[in-house]
């Protein structure tokens, strides 16, 4: 007997699925402060006292809540980094630029964002974000983190 192989179906589609997402009490905070005072806020854990940022409702190290917002930065060293010289798509920058693990001056944690492509950004560097002018209430308010003392110079 003979056993008849299925057909295989494909159907091609697209899902597009647009969303309003409530921020809640702290990301709120910590995004408004974004927008309207070019500030970086960060949450403070009722339990251990953890400064995290981008402020969170919850500690990752022991699920306490925040209950506090505290300013931090707004300079911060280089944790890691990583080069990306090649466009992709939904790239956070025209290529190339750097990936960079930041942690700001008042934080015990570390948050990813954006450099230039500067030879200045290594593992110690001292950094300082630059704000849009345009904000809207998003961690893109801040273009990016340039090396402390502006941009320019320095290759790799
Ligand atoms: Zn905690």
């Amino acid at each position: 007997m003979e056993i008849k192989q299925p057909e295989l179906v494909y159907l091609e589609g697209e899902n597009r699925c647009p969303y309003t997402w409530s921020t809640g009490e702290t990301v709120g905070a910590f995004l408004t402060a974004l927008r309207d005072h070019r500030k970086i806020l960060g949450g403070v854990c009722a339990g251990c006292g953890t400064v995290i940022v981008p402020a969170v409702s919850y500690c990752e190290a022991c699920a306490s809540p925040v209950d506090e917002m505290r300013e931090v930065g707004p300079k911060g060293v280089v944790m890691s980094w990583a080069r990306v010289p090649e466009p992709f798509d939904d790239a956070p920058l025209p290529a190339p630029f750097r990936y960079v693990l930041v942690r700001l001056s008042g934080s015990d944690t570390s948050m990813v964002h954006v450099a230039p492509d500067d030879g200045r950004i290594k593992v110690g560097a001292i950094v300082t974000p630059e704000f849009r002018e345009e904000r809207r209430g998003s961690i893109t308010d801040i273009k990016w983190f340039v090396p402390d003392g502006g941009q320019g110079g320095g290759d790799d």
